[in-house]
């Protein structure tokens, strides 16, 4: 039987078709249940990996391990890998194709949820909702004013995706019932109705809201830094659903100091948690969420379900359904029914 390592605590039901065919080595479980526990497990220690993966099979791996050459070199038995996000900035993927390791991902279950977040993220930040509940909370809320606490409309605005895939097409769709015009920028076109795609100057010009949707790589770490903060409206807002190192955050802290942009609504940062007196956290008009982009029930079960039926696909000599290209191609097998998710794949 192949020995798997499971970096999280996944529901039972979601991991038992794994757990007929693989003994199992799970990290640790929350104790209020998925979804409820208001407390963060642990991070597996990077010792601990290093442990236990040098008699593993396969692993079921989340963004917070970084799979590297050490690790690959520590792990001889380790054939396949599937994690549990679309992210693979923390995955050396060349790596795991020279040590023939294939990697498994969850794009698509999580799409719809993340472009809510995005979203929730937009309206909260342009209509300045964080702002003006602390005024609320704060005891400052006075008699109704007609020109107290004005902001921009979120209908009619011009909405900048940087990162038209999967994430950023949602995010457009919903654009679409708020009236916006859409730009974009992609490294290849769209089809996507009533979006135009632009060089990325011209959509940070126009733009009233810009909302960072590509993955990090070494192309786009630190794409949005002083230079292109500052082709940014005064008024247009900043928002990252993606990852924190593609906005270089020194010069966001200066450009919200100096007023160079409007705001910013980050789910994601650079680091990762922010520590509480992160120069960041002093901006009212800086809203930052814990990256919580994916994170309801629906779609994290759905994210759980996709690694898990990686894996048992795999085991199975069955395609992967969601294989990460650049990774080892999966060894010789019965390829013909393909493996599929226990649950749906739309969430
Ligand atoms: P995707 O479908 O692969 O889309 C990525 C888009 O970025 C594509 O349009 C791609 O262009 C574009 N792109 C890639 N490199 C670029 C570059 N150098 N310059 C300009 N555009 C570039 O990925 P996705 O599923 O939408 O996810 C995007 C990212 O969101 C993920 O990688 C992940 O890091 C992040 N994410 C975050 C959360 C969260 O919790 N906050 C949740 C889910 C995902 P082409 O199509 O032309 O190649």
């Amino acid at each position: 039987m192949p020995r798997v390592f499971v970096s999280d605590f996944i529901p039972g039901d979601i991991l038992e078709p794994l757990a007929t065919l693989a003994e199992l080595e799970v990290w640790s479980q929350p104790s209020g249940g998925l979804g409820v526990a208001p407390q963060i497990s642990p991070r597996v220690p990077r010792q601990t990996l290093l442990d236990r993966l040098a008699d593993c099979d396969g692993w079921l791996s989340m963004l917070s391990d970084t799979i590297d050459v050490e690790l690959l070199d520590a792990a001889p038995k380790l054939r396949v890998i599937s994690q549990m996000s679309v992210g693979v900035d923390n995955i050396d993927v060349e790596a795991c194709r020279a040590h023939g390791v294939s990697v498994g991902h969850t794009p698509d279950v999580l799409t719809e949820t993340t472009a809510d977040t995005a979203f929730a993220l937009i309206g909260a930040a342009v209509r300045r909702l964080p702002e003006g509940e602390e005024i609320v909370k704060s005891g400052e809320w006075g008699p109704w004013d007609p020109w107290h606490f004005l902001s921009g409309d979120l209908h009619g605005a011009t909405l900048g995706i940087v990162g038209m895939g999967r994430i950023g097409q949602a995010i457009a769709r919903r654009a679409r019932g708020f009236d916006m015009e859409v730009l974009y920028t992609a490294r290849t076109s769209k089809d996507v109705s009533g979006a135009t795609r632009l060089d990325r100057p011209g959509l940070l010009e126009r733009s009233d809201i810009v909302v960072i949707a590509v993955p990090l790589a070494d192309e786009t770490r630190g794409m949005i830094g002083r230079a292109e903060l500052g082709l940014m409206k005064e008024t247009a807002i900043l928002v990252n659903v993606a990852r924190g190192p593609i906005v270089d955050t020194d010069a966001l802290v200066e450009a919200l100091t100096e007023g160079v942009i409007g705001g910013a609504a980050l789910d994601v940062t650079d680091p990762e948690p922010l520590p509480p007196d992160h120069p960041l956290l002093q901006f009212p008009n800086c809203l930052v969420v814990p990256h919580i982009g994916s994170a309801t029930v629906p779609a994290r079960r759905a994210m759980a379900s996709l690694a898990v039926a990686n894996l048992v696909a795999y085991f199975r000599q069955k395609l992967m359904p969601a294989w990460l290209p650049g990774s080892a191609e999966q060894p010789p097998g019965d390829y013909s029914a393909p493996g599929s998710p226990s649950e749906s794949s739309d969430s």
